[in-house]
């Protein structure tokens, strides 16, 4: 009669990439950059500094202006 080895469960191994700055930085670029035009957007693309004429972007970006506290009207 032959019985049956039990053996303990394995845990499995999990390794975590390491991720350096110097991979990270075009991506935090890219991201500032994006951060940047929208917050031009939301902020001051009106009157004086706006770059597209009209009220669209205005009217598109309106509830972010009063979210985030700029002044609207
Ligand atoms: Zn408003």
């Amino acid at each position: 009669m032959a019985s049956a080895a039990v053996t303990a469960p394995t845990t499995p191994v999990v390794e975590i990439p390491t991720i350096s700055l110097r991979q990270t930085l075009p991506w935090l670029a890219f991201f500032g950059l994006v951060a940047l035009i929208a917050i031009y957007f939301v902020g001051a693309e009106q009157g004086a500094t706006s770059l597209i004429s009209g009220a669209g972007v205005h009217e598109w970006v309106h509830d972010g202006r009063h979210l985030l506290g700029f002044p609207c009207h």
